[in-house]
């Protein structure tokens, strides 16, 4: 076991840059929307949102690259500069798209550890992809309050509040 229970720790494939998150997410995305499908070569997206202040680079630096988005509003994606591996990526949101990164899960050493909560646009998932019984899931997307933990949505308030969050 890598750090602690706690944390989590991830980085690209050629090992310059290395991360950490100092607490568990706040709410994991399994995203088949065609977006995530084309920007990842494969059949989704998997991101941890988590505070961005909660995400510690341990060694090297990232390359962050405008990447067009479904919004059109655009999404910022930290990429190692030498294997350009996407490490996380930040939504062009008023406010809230600053403070919380959509982490890739894939690139956590333990990812396992990081679970989907639910399973978004999933009109767009490719047929062979198919979920357990019971897994949430939604053809779009889904109202936060509705589907976050109590826990989450208070983190997520002292965002939007424009507080600075407190590592758990
Ligand atoms: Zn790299
Ligand atoms: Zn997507």
């Amino acid at each position: 076991m890598r750090g602690n229970d706690q944390t989590y720790d991830g980085g690209c494939v050629c090992r310059h840059v290395r991360y950490r998150l100092t607490s568990k997410p706040m709410f994991v995305h399994c995203c088949h929307c065609s977006w995530c499908q084309r920007e990842t070569g494969t059949a989704f997206a998997l991101n941890a949102l988590i505070e961005s202040d909660r995400v510690e680079l341990l060694a090297g630096k990232v390359e962050v690259l405008d990447t067009p988005s479904a919004s059109g509003k655009g999404q910022r994606i930290a990429r190692c500069p030498k294997c350009q591996v996407a490490l996380w990526s930040n939504y062009a949101v008023p406010r809230i798209g600053r403070a919380i990164r959509f982490v890739r899960v894939g690139t956590l050493d333990e990812p396992q550890r990081v679970p989907p909560d639910i399973h978004i646009f999933t009109a767009s998932k490719l047929p062979w992809v198919v979920l357990p019984r019971g897994m949430p899931a939604v053809a779009e997307y889904y109202r936060t309050a509705e589907r976050w933990p109590r826990e989450s949505l208070a983190r997520r308030a002292v965002l939007t509040s424009g507080g600075k969050s407190t590592a758990a």
